[in-house]
């Protein structure tokens, strides 16, 4: 039973939306509304309406988030959504995870779209050193921690490993290299090529990467605060370039169970993306226009990798962008999407969100 149902969520990429409250900088004339969230029974909970020049505009999703919804609200819809399809298995999304990787569904992908400021760290990270604004990555830790000691429990002995990279203007950036700087470590002299390979059983393989072996939630929150630092450096060098950039966080779990023989692998990727916002906007040059070529690109590369599975097109182009060559393996065949558009409630994005709500449209 909990196999079959499994199976029908083969290769289902769903799409959540979630709009940020008001800030206090969000400008003048902000907490006009532009976006608000149908009522009626069909789309309660899954529509969001924008209003731009008098014009209503509806978009559905999965599911739709309002400002005021909490974190752990989010995370809950998360392990609810899995949840359902499991249905009476009492179990969290992790636990959730852990027996798709034993019945060999073994890539998850969990995304962040959306424009500067709209709230993709905010979802993904949050706030980690307070408890009720942490966001969905040290979530899913704590929670892929405690669910691994209830299955030692059952005989399982795990390993898990963890690396986090970025890739800026289409070059992959080692988030965990031993070195003092990134940008040290991303130099071609220093002979780190960082080359993405998958092999034949779908690993994914990156050159020269720090691959760190984690025990606890604690060990990785730490490898976390060092990788932060090591994109901060970047961004008074490199022009606020965590959010020209995408970051790229993978969880490896690999479970082998002693009285049974079984072996099992996993693969969590969680990835918030680069900014979204268009060319126009962000009035780019030089080095700035580069940036937002390389982001369209892989961007639009995303789009066109999820819309051909989506399709179940023959020809899927994955080689279109490093991002989408990366996350192959996690993004086809018996793996598991879930992206998240973010949006902003000031009227003054309210271009940027309807350009965002139609790439999840696109997608979903
Ligand atoms: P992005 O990563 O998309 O550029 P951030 O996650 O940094 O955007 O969010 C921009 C600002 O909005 C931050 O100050 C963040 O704390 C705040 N913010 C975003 N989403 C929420 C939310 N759901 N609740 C409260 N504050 C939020
Ligand atoms: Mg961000």
């Amino acid at each position: 039973k909990l196999h079959n149902t499994i199976l029908e969520l083969k290769g289902n990429i769903r799409v959540f939306c979630r709009v940020r409250p008001f800030l206090s900088d969000d400008g003048v004339g902000a907490d006009a509304k532009v976006i608000s969230f149908p009522t009626a029974t069909e789309t309660m909970g899954r529509g969001i309406d924008v209003t731009q020049n008098g014009q209503k505009l509806a978009f559905t999703f999965d599911k739709a988030f309002m400002p005021d919804t909490s974190q752990q609200e989010v995370f809950v819809e998360i392990s609810q959504l899995v949840q359902s399809a499991l249905d009476g298995y009492k179990v969290s999304l992790l636990c959730t995870m852990f027996f798709e990787l034993m019945n060999m569904h073994n890539q998850v992908c969990i995304f962040a779209y959306g424009q500067t400021g709209s709230g993709k760290t905010y979802t993904m990270m949050g706030k980690p050193e307070s408890p009720d604004q942490r966001g969905l990555i040290p979530r899913t830790l704590e929670q892929v921690f405690e669910t691994r000691q209830i299955l030692q429990a059952q005989g399982w002995k795990y390993e898990m490993q963890v690396s986090m990279l970025e890739i800026y203007n289409e070059t992959i950036r080692d988030l965990l290299a031993p070195n003092k700087s990134i940008s040290d470590a991303s130099r071609p002299e220093n002979g780190k090529q960082y080359t993405i390979k998958h092999d034949a059983n779908g690993n994914t393989h990156v050159s020269d990467l720090t691959i760190m072996d984690v025990r606890s939630s604690k060990e990785v929150s730490y490898l976390l605060d060092r990788a932060a630092q090591s994109r901060s450096v970047g961004k008074t060098q490199m022009n606020e370039q965590s959010s020209r950039s995408h970051f790229v966080f993978t969880l490896r779990i690999m479970g082998f169970n002693e009285s049974t023989d079984q072996q099992v692998q996993g693969v969590l990727n969680l990835i918030d993306l680069a900014g979204s916002e268009r060319l126009s906007k962000s009035g780019a040059t030089g080095d700035r226009l580069k940036e937002t070529q390389a982001i369209n690109k892989s961007l639009s590369s995303l789009s066109d990798v999820i819309f051909a599975l989506a399709k179940k097109e023959e020809h899927v182009p994955y080689r279109n962008s490093k991002l989408t060559y990366l996350l192959q393996p996690c993004l086809g065949g018996d793996s598991k999407t879930l992206m998240f558009v973010n949006v902003s409630p000031d009227p003054s994005s309210v271009g940027e969100s309807i350009c965002s709500l139609r790439f999840a449209a696109r997608v979903n």
